[in-house]
C-alpha cells in the first residue's frame, strides 16, 4: 500500500521563499570594518536573489545543472549566490579561497565551473588562476577591491549590482526532483586530490532541519547567529540554509576574521550563538583575555571541525559562553553528532558527555568497525573507524576518471556505509568519543596512543598555548608519540615538568608518554584550520624541528 501523502519536492527554493515570506524582517548584517554594519533583511535577499538567477539566466546563459562557484568571504552576497543558483537548478560550488592556488585550479577544472562570482578583496588570488580555467566564461565581482588586475586574463566581467539591477524581484522557479543536485564542496584533501561531494536538494532541507533542532543548534527568530565557519566549507555548517528556514538573523564577519575585531562584532552585535572551528575560539580566548570584552549575549556556541580541547570549553564556561561540541565532515553536510548531555545532570555529572564529540541525531546511523573487519559494540570502550549512513551523508563522490560518481574503497564500505576514517568509541546511550584520526593514531609496540588524548591533556597546562602530537617511527616501539607544544606568551616549562603534568594531573599512563619534544612558534594549520600533521611529520622526518629527548 502507498501512503496517501503529498510528493511535494524538499527544494532550496521552498526555503528562499518561506524566509522571504514569513521571516522577511529577519537580517543578514556583514560587518565592514567601517563605523557601522551594512544590513540587508530577508525580504531583501529574497528579492535580491531572484534578480541574480534572472541576470544568469538572461545575461551569462546559465542552464539547469551547469556549475556556478563562488570565491567569497561570509556576506549578504554570498548568501544570495546561495539560494539563487540552486534555486535556478544550477549548482553553487563553494572555492576554498585557503587553498594553495594549484589545488584550486584542480578543482576548478575538474568541477567545469562556467562563472566565478568573487569578492573584489580576493581579486589578487583569483587573477592569476584564471589563464589555467579554460571553462570558466564569467567573472561576476562583488564588493570592494581592485578590479584591474584582471584587465587582460579575465573573460567577460560583470559588476555584481549592476548585473542584478533593475531586474526582477521574483523567479520562476523550476520544480526540481528533489535528488538534483544543489551544491559541491570538495574535502580539503590532506590525502591526495580533493574529492567533491555534491548535495542535493533534499539533503540540504533535511540537514536545515537537523541544525535547527532543540537536540542540535536549536535556532529560533529570537537568536542571532555569528557564522565564522566560512560559507566555503561545508555550506557554513548548513547554517545559511537552517536560518532561512526559521527566520534566524545572520551576522557575517566577511574578511574581518582576526580576534578583535570578531570580538568587537560579538560586543556590539550581541549574537545568540555562533559556530566555529577550534582555533577561532582559542584566538578569541587570547585577545578577550588581554583585551576583556562583554561576550555574555553569545549562551550557546557550537564548536567543531577538529577536536575540542576540554581545557577550552571551561575556559568560556567562566566568561559564560557554554561552548557545544559536534563532529562532522564536508562529506556529512555535515552535522553528525552534538554533544549536549542527556536531561536530568548535574554540572558535574553534564561534563563527561559535554566533552565527548556527541550524540548521534535520528537521521545519522552509525557502526563501529574493529581492525579484522567485525562490528564492535556500542560499549563504551571498544575502539573502532566509524562508519556512517543518513539521508544527508554523501553516498559517492563526484566525478571520477569516466566522468561518472566514484566510490573507492577505503572511503565507501561494500554495504555503501561512509568510512569516516575517524577512530573512537560509542556508548552505549549513543555519544561519540573520537580517539584519532585512523592515520593519525601512533601504533607503540602494538598497541594504540591517541594523539589526541595526549593533546588534550597538556593544553589544559597552564603555560601551553597548543599542542600537536603525532607518530613518528621508532625503532624499537614502531612509532612513539612526538609532542610539539606552543607556549603561550611569556610562559617558560622544561618538559620534563610536562611530562610529569602528563602523567599526574593527566592521567596518561606511562608507556603512552612521549620522549620526544619541541616547542614550536605556531601549530600548522590546513586551509581550514585543523592541525597539519602531515606537515609536522614532514618538518620531523627533514629535520627542521630542534627536538630534545628526554
Ligand atoms: P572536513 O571534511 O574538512 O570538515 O574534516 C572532517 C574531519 O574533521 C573529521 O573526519 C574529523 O577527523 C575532524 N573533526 C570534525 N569535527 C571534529 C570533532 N568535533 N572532534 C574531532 N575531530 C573532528
Amino acid at each position: 500500500m502507498y501512503s496517501t501523502m503529498q510528493d511535494v519536492q524538499l527544494n532550496i527554493s521552498r526555503l528562499l521563499e518561506h524566509g522571504r515570506r514569513v521571516h522577511g524582517g529577519s537580517t543578514v548584517t556583514t560587518w565592514t570594518g567601517e563605523a557601522e554594519p551594512h544590513r540587508r533583511t530577508f525580504a531583501e535577499i529574497g528579492d535580491r536573489a531572484a534578480q541574480l538567477a534572472n541576470a544568469l539566466r538572461d545575461e551569462l546563459g546559465i542552464e539547469p545543472g551547469d556549475v556556478t562557484a563562488t570565491l567569497m568571504w561570509n556576506n549578504a552576497e554570498h548568501v544570495e549566490a546561495y539560494f539563487a543558483i540552486p534555486s535556478m537548478g544550477a549548482v553553487l560550488h563553494t572555492l576554498n579561497l585557503r587553498l594553495p592556488p594549484e589545488q584550486l585550479v584542480w578543482i576548478v577544472n575538474h568541477a567545469a565551473d562556467r562563472v566565478v562570482l568573487v569578492n573584489g578583496s580576493l581579486l589578487p588570488l583569483l587573477a592569476p588562476l584564471l589563464p589555467h580555467l579554460p571553462t570558466v566564461e564569467h567573472i561576476v565581482v562583488a564588493g570592494p577591491g581592485d578590479r584591474s588586475v584582471l584587465d587582460g586574463v579575465a573573460p567577460r566581467v560583470h559588476e555584481y549590482e549592476e548585473l542584478i539591477a533593475g531586474r526582477p524581484t521574483t523567479y520562476p522557479w523550476p520544480e526540481l526532483d528533489e535528488r538534483t543536485a544543489a551544491a559541491m564542496c570538495y574535502t580539503s584533501g590532506t590525502t591526495g586530490d580533493p574529492k567533491g561531494v555534491v548535495y542535493s536538494h533534499r539533503s540540504i532541507y533535511l540537514h536545515s532541519m537537523q541544525v535547527n533542532m532543540a537536540e542540535s543548534m536549536a535556532l529560533t527568530d529570537r537568536d542571532t547567529t555569528l557564522i565564522v565557519v566560512p560559507q566555503f566549507h561545508v555550506n557554513a555548517w548548513g547554517l545559511p540554509h537552517a536560518t532561512l528556514m526559521t527566520g534566524v538573523n545572520m551576522l557575517m564577519p566577511d574578511r574581518f576574521l582576526q580576534p578583535a575585531p570578531l570580538a568587537e562584532m560579538i560586543e556590539r552585535e550581541r549574537p545568540t550563538h555562533a559556530a566555529a572551528v577550534p582555533t577561532i575560539w582559542q584566538g578569541l580566548l587570547a585577545e578577550v583575555t588581554a583585551n576583556p570584552r562583554d561576550l555574555s549575549s553569545m549562551t550557546h556556541v557550537t564548536i567543531g571541525g577538529a577536536a575540542c580541547p576540554p581545557s577550552l570549553m571551561e575556559a568560556y564556561d567562566k566568561l559564560g559562553v557554554r561552548l557545544c561540541h559536534a563532529w562532522g565532515m564536508t562529506e556529512t553536510s555535515p552535522l553528525g553528532t552534538m554533544a549536549h548531555p542527556p536531561a536530568g545532570l548535574g554540572a558535574e555529572e553534564e561534563w563527561p558527555y559535554r566533552v565527548t564529540q556527541g550524540r548521534f541525531p535520528a537521521g545519522v546511523e552509525a557502526r563501529l568497525v574493529g581492525p579484522g573487519g567485525d562490528h564492535l559494540p556500542w560499549d563504551g570502550t571498544s575502539a573502532g573507524e566509524l562508519e556512517v549512513r543518513g539521508t544527508w551523508i554523501a553516498g559517492a563522490y563526484f566525478g571520477g576518471a569516466d566522468g561518472e560518481a566514484f566510490r573507492p574503497e577505503d572511503k565507501f564500505s561494500e554495504d555503501g556505509w561512509l568510512k569516516t576514517g575517524d577512530v573512537g568509541i560509542i556508548s552505549p546511550d549513543g555519544y561519540l568519543t573520537l580517539t584519532d584520526r585512523a592515520k593519525d593514531v601512533i601504533k607503540s609496540g602494538g598497541e594504540w596512543i591517541s594523539s589526541v588524548e595526549l593533546e588534550n591533556a597538556l593544553m589544559a597546562h597552564p603555560a601551553v598555548a597548543e599542542a600537536a602530537v603525532v607518530a613518528v617511527p621508532d625503532e624499537r616501539w614502531g612509532e612513539r608519540p612526538l609532542a610539539t607544544v606552543v607556549l603561550k606568551e611569556g610562559a617558560t616549562a622544561d618538559y620534563e615538568t610536562l611530562k610529569t603534568f602528563l602523567a599526574t594531573e593527566g592521567g596518561i599512563a606511562k608507556w603512552q608518554l612521549p620522549e620526544r619534544w619541541a616547542v614550536v612558534p605556531a601549530v600548522p594549520k590546513t586551509s581550514v584550520g585543523k592541525f597539519d600533521k602531515k606537515v609536522i611529520r614532514r618538518q620531523y622526518a627533514e629535520g627542521e624541528l630542534d627536538v630534545t629527548q628526554l
